[in-house]
């Protein structure tokens, strides 16, 4: 199987800062058992710059995929978008405005992951994210017009990434090349487990072509599969190493939510 796992809200529970987000230890484990199977490989697709997840989970034999998409890097795979120079200098002038416009927002935190930018607000009070998310649109704006970035917002955070047609979705459609090249095109399946809106690309992109799982229910989801909660993403990884070492996939609970997906 080819696997892929985002992090925050999927391998680890969200928590109130990026910084303080730890994979449990029976996660870990468990992620380690996954990289003794030969038949798996295993990808961490996050948002997280590429260094900061890589550190998050430190296991080698893993391809990470940092900053939705744009930097893959591990298990003898390697990518980096082609970002142009403008973009990464309007990238720096709008992290000083923001940082200067969010200041009178108490808990607002931005976090340069070096080819983006994520404006948090997670601590910031109820009555003011709305007020906050638009200082932050309108300081974008320009640059939006100009086609330099893209304003995405996914739980609690704004994305601030190239405009450029690259992201979760893309990603994972690269690397399932990249390693079918690599196993001399073995057909195995691929699984994508998220939780967020960015993960939403990569359910589209494996529409009809692979297993996709939503943590959490959203009303609308392009993923076929769901669990209630973060926890049970503990569950979804023992069945897929009892099922790798049973050569059988165990097959899923079918159970219709409302917005399509079925309970795993
Ligand atoms: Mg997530």
């Amino acid at each position: 199987m080819m696997l892929f796992f985002d992090f925050d809200g999927t391998l680890a529970p969200i928590a109130s800062k990026p910084g303080y987000a730890r994979i449990p230890d029976v996660t870990l484990s468990l992620l380690k058992e996954v990289l003794r199977l030969r038949s798996c490989k295993l990808a961490v697709v996050s948002g997280r710059a590429l260094a900061d997840i890589k550190k998050k989970i430190g296991l080698k034999g893993i391809v990470y995929v940092g900053n939705h998409g744009l930097q893959i890097r591990g298990a003898g795979v390697r990518y980096t978008a082609p970002l142009v120079p403008v973009y990464k200098a309007s990238l720096r002038k709008i992290k000083a405005r923001i940082a200067r416009g969010i200041r009178r927002y108490s808990g607002a935190l931005i976090e340069d992951k070096g080819l983006s930018l994520s404006v948090h607000y997670r601590l910031v009070s109820a009555r003011d994210c709305a007020a906050l998310r638009m200082a932050v649109r309108k300081i974008a704006q320009p640059y939006c017009a100009r086609r330099l970035i893209r304003v995405r917002t996914g739980k609690m955070v704004m994305e601030i990434r190239p405009d450029f047609r690259w992201d979760k979705g893309s990603a994972v459609r690269w690397l399932i090349g990249k390693w079918r090249a690599l196993d001399k095109g073995a057909r195995t399946v691929a699984l994508y487990c998220g939780d967020d809106s960015t993960d939403e690309d990569a359910f589209r992109a494996l529409a009809g072509k692979g297993i996709t799982v939503v943590v959490g229910r959203r009303a609308e989801s392009a993923a076929q599969y769901f669990l209630d909660t973060q926890d049970e993403v503990n569950g979804l990884l023992r069945r897929i190493i009892t099922g790798a070492r049973q050569t059988l996939w165990i097959p899923f609970n079918r159970q219709r939510n409302r917005s399509g997906s079925t309970r795993v």
